[in-house]
């Protein structure tokens, strides 16, 4: 055996060793309260995230609050910014309604005007590079706080040929986000390199978490759909966390192919306001619901910290 064949088993071998370890699996990625105008203008008038995904090609799907376009210095230059979004062939637009209310504080008329606020824009824009406007998500993934809410808001979202959005992974990047920020605006960089690098770590535990889960009840893998945000951390870990997932034998795929999966053709059962995984929603009892919440992973650490930049940042302010 020549060096070349030795070093084509050595490769073929180590891809069967992943492929037995992890299997095959996918994920479609998707990205909320887009587009981050504030972040845009610090950066000036750049948007990293977009910059990284550009290099990454996989298709992403990303929610958009027209609100943040109001936001800022300049409108127009808002506005090119969810252009150059709304351009990209690898991304779909989604509905995410324009001023990010939450449907069971505001009630039904105004969630529904919120929605159709939301779209103006957008419409315009898919119009333009020949998309369409079918996905909306529900802020904070509240459907509503009873069945009544639930149904009603299914049934104006279907008759506008809306697909309400489901997911399956979160990791609360935002809550990373927000730690992740403070450190940097106070030049611990250090600090801030060590958060990224946890997130990056329990997401990896959360996707490892959700597919015991699918394993155990569906007796399968599943299509996954990843939530996460419009910001710094993901901007810089992104990537970082693209390269984890692919190593671990996941394709990236739209979410129009994720929705195929039969999983997401059952009904929600979950008729209260707070926002959990599609995996819990589709379970049969609060009881299996809360007896599997208990394997989550710990969060203590993240929690403790974002408190205490909460608190200090209410002293600042004089609270
Ligand atoms: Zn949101």
């Amino acid at each position: 055996m020549n060096k070349t064949m030795k070093h084509q088993t050595t490769l073929i071998l180590l891809l069967l060793t992943t492929n037995i370890i992890f299997g095959q699996a996918f994920v479609s990625i998707t990205i909320d309260d887009v587009p981050n105008t504030a972040k845009y203008q610090m950066d000036n008038f750049e948007s990293k995230l977009m910059n990284k995904l550009d290099s990454l090609k996989i298709p992403v799907t990303v929610f958009v609050n027209e609100e943040l376009l109001n936001k800022g210095a300049s409108f127009d230059k808002n506005y090119e910014l969810l252009e150059k979004w709304a351009k990209r062939d690898y991304v779909t637009i989604g509905n995410h309604t324009f001023g990010h209310s939450r449907y069971s504080d505001v009630g039904f008329d105004m969630f529904v005007s919120d929605i159709e606020k939301g779209e103006m824009l957008s419409k315009v824009l898919v119009d333009k590079y020949s998309k369409k406007l079918e996905y909306f998500r529900f802020p904070y993934n509240d459907l509503g706080k009873d069945s009544l809410e639930h149904s009603r808001i299914e049934q104006y979202l279907a008759s506008k040929g809306y697909i309400s959005t489901p997911f399956t992974i979160e990791s609360s990047d935002w809550m990373y986000n927000a730690v992740y920020e403070n450190y940097r605006a106070n030049k611990e960089f250090d600090k801030a390199v060590e958060i990224g690098r946890n997130y990056i770590d329990k997401t990896i535990e959360y996707f490892e978490f959700y597919d015991s889960i699918s394993t155990q009840i569906y007796n399968r893998k599943i299509k996954h759909i990843y939530l996460c945000h419009d910001n710094s951390i993901n901007a810089d870990y992104l990537p970082i966390l693209v390269d984890y997932l692919t190593k671990r034998n996941y394709s990236f795929i739209s979410l129009q192919d994720a929705l195929t999966d039969s999983v997401y053709h059952q009904n929600d059962r979950y008729y209260k306001k707070w926002g959990i995984s599609w995996l819990y929603r589709w379970m049969n009892s609060q009881k299996e619901i809360s007896s599997s919440m208990k394997n989550e992973p710990n969060m203590d650490i993240l929690e403790s910290q974002f408190k205490s930049i909460q608190e200090n940042s209410n002293e600042k302010a004089g609270y």
